[in-house]
């Protein structure tokens, strides 16, 4: 059984991105065939020789989910089925109550926690990641999905503890 790794975090801070950067990627390309639209939010990733399964959780969603319930299953989820957790968020809009939220809800696991800050492009907004330490959460760990940076010091971080 591989260790599983699930990306928690409010809707839009890039947890969709991150997922594909990470995931087996000619997987993905075999998921993208014509007729499968489906969201996916499980498949096998692997670092420096280390499987693992990745989960986004954010690719479950609840008909009818308000926000906060969305993210409590979310987070419930990741709590019974990960063996790591990352918690994602965006250094766009600094840290808002629904980071709050999430942290809060992580805060009832003893299982390992990791913050990373999406959204850090550049190295003006790598700057701004500091304020991310009022979570409570460790060293918040900058990354962008969409550049593709970063994105090796998170995985380290995550088979580290393993
Ligand atoms: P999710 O709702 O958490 O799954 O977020 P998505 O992965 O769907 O991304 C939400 C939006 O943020 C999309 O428009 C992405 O293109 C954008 N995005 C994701 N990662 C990054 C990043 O690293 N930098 C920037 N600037 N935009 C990003
Ligand atoms: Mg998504």
């Amino acid at each position: 059984v591989l260790p599983v790794v699930a990306i928690v975090g409010r809707p839009n801070v890039g947890k969709s991105t991150l997922f594909n950067r990470i995931i087996n990627e000619r997987l993905a390309i075999v998921e993208d065939e014509p007729g499968v639209t489906r969201d996916r939010n499980y498949a096998p990733a692997e670092w420096m020789g280390h499987k693992f399964d990745l989960i986004d959780t954010g690719g479950i969603t609840w008909e009818d989910g308000r926000i906060e319930e969305e993210i409590r299953a979310q987070a419930e989820i990741a709590i019974e089925e990960a063996d790591v957790i990352v918690m994602l968020t965006s250094v766009v809009n600094g840290v808002t109550d629904l980071d709050e939220r999430v942290a809060q809800l992580l805060y009832k696991t003893k299982k390992p926690v990791i913050l990373a800050v999406n959204k850090a492009d550049n190295p003006e907004q790598r700057a701004n990641i500091y304020d991310f330490y009022s979570l409570g959460l460790g060293d918040p760990i900058p990354v962008s999905g969409s550049h593709g940076t970063g994105i090796g010091d998170l995985l380290d971080e995550i088979i580290a503890k393993f």
